[in-house]
């Protein structure tokens, strides 16, 4: 029996963002689509051969993109929303980008204004920190098929002398993550099928043997008429051409594996790392005939696998059955290639596999299999060794640390009443009615961020560097001071990002040069690696807060990550569950909360901005989950006295399912994201009758726009419908760092005197 090897997909960017410097320059004008074409190529073959020099059997085809996969599968159906005035299925590059990113209104020489177009929505890609476009189906929309942009690439690779594997989004996955407008997009089921048929088919003609097509929502709780529409569109795809390796990744298959194996394709991959334990059953239910891709090695995570111990579970399998080894998805999700970190020491740097070493472990794999485990006996032994340091090295291990979490005790999450808490707050904050704030920083100008830059190359000596935050926070307070503002922040401007700043500060944590994800379209991010077990050697944010204070009378927040959101934004330890690494996160955010106030803070802010986005995919999850995460956030914030107000920001609004746990948190006060929404998330909060106040933002920072007092005024009314006006704070939507001080001065006057006319009525 042979074994072969599959990467479902390769990071896209570059091993240096070569993709977002391409895509920026286009976008500004620098280039033009030539030159954006000859980048993008290049990725591709450079791509193709990596993966290729390294061992994968089966490349991917498609999976490069200019921006989105899920974009791209919109336009080959011709899934253009008509406000973007193309014809169906002859949609071009602009459209395309009109998409992903709006446009901006400009004027035509004759002094005409042109109407600028929104984007499409965007959202999180599964559980993930990829975002994809949402597609749009309105009623009676056409649909046709457009350029076949996965062709292309099979071509492309075809005439270089790679034979690959096309990848596409599968059509149930694509009609669930679809949003329909007076339609439902489950309506468009049959003309989207007959899309995917013609692609099919066309690869098929062209010559494609096998077909990638992704349907991770597999993994997810499917209601009957998705049921029904994989296996009408299943029975419809097998007979059109390629043979399909149908693709399941995220999690286990459970109460769909069933479905998944009865389906005529000729493939089928599932996650292993994710879900380990559905092996046996995968195994007794997907029939001999069906080809079985085995994701072993972890696509979502930065460590090296225990080869030999994949070995021991798979070698039973190849000695029956043909298998594919493959990552567990698409290595779209972790950084390129080790070899490009050159700052990380020796010790972590051998616990550590990105995607091109992720590639080499399959490879290695795949000999150990083929060959038996003597032709690779060293390269088994080097991957042994890392995985018993790992385990057993002190860097990860802190005996004061596990010490600390066995002394937890049930007190240590526990506040004073309400009520109590309420009487010591107001007394010691003295606020007037409706209180404004802000949720933390302030525009990160180009001269911040070049002073940052200038003194991290080592052009700018520590204490001229020093001197310009201090100028810079000091400006900020004394313009909160003059416009009015209740509650004062510092501003943020030491920080490079509210994780990153945190983790730079914390035992445990490490950081790339290089290793960069796509976050969405030219974003990426370069995500903390948590190894070890965490502690906080000294106070972090304390000194900021005190010069902060010392320049004025009124309150200024402490400012801190909360420790769900710093979990759920790194790459995490995989030899404990997330929910003790996080409660280590919280121990230490814990004594920094207490350090700010003993030093004189009465107010701290814990951000918990992606505590609802670390939601498990299966429902039947997701209250363990929010159990330890507002576990986690208690533990961080029940240090201090009934006096010292603690708040939390969260910065979405889909709060339908966590508000049980949002009051469990027991945060004094919350502030959201709802002037999109004219609030009316808050009747939500009122259902449930969150006991504590609540600053619904009151002005979107996400855009440029700057907002009225009247308009503040009534969403303020609006939000009294749903609570007492004793519970309100007024405050924007989200920290200001992305906008401009133009935009931020007039727009916080603004805010500032519809809290003095809200006040007025009272
Ligand atoms: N305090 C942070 C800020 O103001 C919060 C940002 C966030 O929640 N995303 O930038
Ligand atoms: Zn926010």
């Amino acid at each position: 029996m042979t074994v072969t090897v599959a990467t479902l997909g390769f990071p896209r960017i570059g091993p240096r963002r070569e993709l977002k410097f391409a895509l920026e320059k286009f976008w500004s004008g620098k280039t033009d689509e030539a030159a954006l074409a000859t980048a993008a190529a290049g990725l591709r073959t450079a791509a193709w051969a990596r993966q290729n020099a390294l061992g994968a059997d089966w490349l991917p085809a498609g999976d490069f993109s200019l921006y989105d996969h899920m974009l791209d599968m919109s336009m080959m159906l011709g899934a253009v929303p008509a406000r973007y005035g193309a014809a169906p299925g002859a949609a071009d590059l602009v459209t395309y980008f009109a998409m992903a990113r709006g446009t901006t209104g400009g004027e035509d020489g004759c002094g005409h204004g042109h109407a600028s177009l929104t984007a499409c929505e965007m959202t999180k890609w599964f559980d993930t920190n990829y975002h994809y476009i949402v597609p749009e189906l309105a009623a009676g929309q056409k649909l046709a098929l457009g350029r076949l942009s996965v062709l292309d690439a099979w071509r492309e690779a075809k005439a270089q002398g790679f034979a690959t594997r096309p990848v596409i989004v599968g059509p149930v996955t694509w009609l669930s993550l679809a949003k329909g407008q007076g339609a439902d997009p489950f309506d468009f089921l049959d003309e989207v099928l007959g899309l995917y048929a013609a692609i099919l088919g066309h690869l098929g003609e062209a010559g494609v043997d096998w077909v990638q097509i992704d349907e991770p929502i597999l993994v997810t709780d499917l209601d009957d008429r998705q049921r029904r529409a994989l296996t009408r569109a299943y029975a419809k795809l097998a007979r059109s051409g390629p043979k399909l390796m149908l693709t399941t990744y995220f999690g286990a298959l459970d109460d769909n594996l069933s479905l998944a194996a009865s389906l005529p394709v000729a493939g089928l991959h599932v996650d292993l790392v994710r879900a380990p334990e559905q092996l046996e059953a995968v195994l007794r239910a997907v029939p001999d005939a069906m080809l079985l891709s085995l994701g072993v090695i972890d696509g979502r995570n930065v460590w090296r696998s225990d080869l030999e111990a994949l070995l021991d579970r798979i070698e039973p399998i190849a000695t029956r059955r043909d298998l594919v080894l493959a990552p567990s998805c698409s290595l779209l999700h972790v950084p390129v290639d080790l070899a490009l970190e050159t700052k990380l020491d020796g010790e972590v740097t051998q616990w550590l596999a990105f995607a091109v070493q992720k590639i080499e472990e399959l490879a290695l794999l795949k000999r150990a299999l083929n060959e038996g485990r003597a032709s690779v006996a060293d390269d088994l032994a080097a991957a042994a060794r890392a995985v018993a340091a790992r385990k057993t090295s002190p860097r990860i291990h802190d005996p004061a640390v596990a010490a600390r979490i066995a002394a937890v005790t049930p007190a240590m999450r526990e506040r004073g009443s309400r009520a109590a808490r309420d009487r010591a707050q107001a007394a010691a904050l003295g606020l007037p009615a409706f209180p404004t704030t802000t949720i933390g920083s302030f525009p990160q100008t180009s001269e911040v961020r070049k002073a940052r830059a200038a003194f991290n190359r080592g052009e700018l000596e520590g204490a001229a560097y020093d001197a310009f935050l201090r100028e810079e926070t000091e400006r900020a307070i004394r313009w909160q001071e003059r416009v009015g503002l209740d509650m004062l922040v510092h501003g943020e401007f030491e920080r490079n990002d509210m994780v990153q700043y945190f983790g730079e500060q914390l035992a445990g944590f490490v950081f790339t040069v290089n290793g960069w994800v796509q976050s969405y379209g030219s974003r990426c991010v370069r995500p903390p690696i948590l190894y070890g077990d965490v502690s906080r050697p000294a106070p972090m944010t304390v000194d900021w807060w005190r010069y902060a204070q010392s320049l004025t009378d009124k309150p200024v927040k402490g400012m801190l990550t909360g420790p769900v959101t710093i979990l759920n934004w790194s790459f995490v330890r995989d030899d404990q569950p997330r929910a003790a690494s996080c409660r280590q996160i919280a121990l230490a955010i814990r004594d920094e909360v207490i350090d700010l106030e003993a030093a004189g803070a009465k107010a701290i802010q814990i951000d918990e901005a992606a505590l609802r986005e670390g939601l498990p995919l299966r429902q039947r999850d997701w209250q363990q989950y929010l159990d330890w995460a507002v576990d986690c956030f208690r533990l961080t914030a029940a240090g201090v006295g009934d006096a010292t107000q603690i708040h939390t920001h969260m910065c979405y609004s889909e709060f339908n399912h966590i508000l049980p746990s949002i009051g469990a948190m027991d945060a004094d006060v919350i502030s959201i994201e709802t002037a999109r929404s004219q609030m009316e998330l808050l009747e939500g909060f009122a259902r449930y009758r969150y006991p504590a106040a609540i600053g619904p933002g009151v002005y979107d920072i996400h855009a440029p726009r700057v907002p009225d007092e009247a308009e503040m005024v009534t969403l303020m009314r609006l939000a009294q419908q749903h609570l007492r006006p004793d519970q309100l704070w007024v405050n924007p939507d989200c920290g200001l760092k992305t906008r401009r001080w133009e935009e931020v001065r007039p727009s916080i006057e603004a805010m500032v005197s519809a809290a003095r006319t809200l006040r007025a009525v009272v």
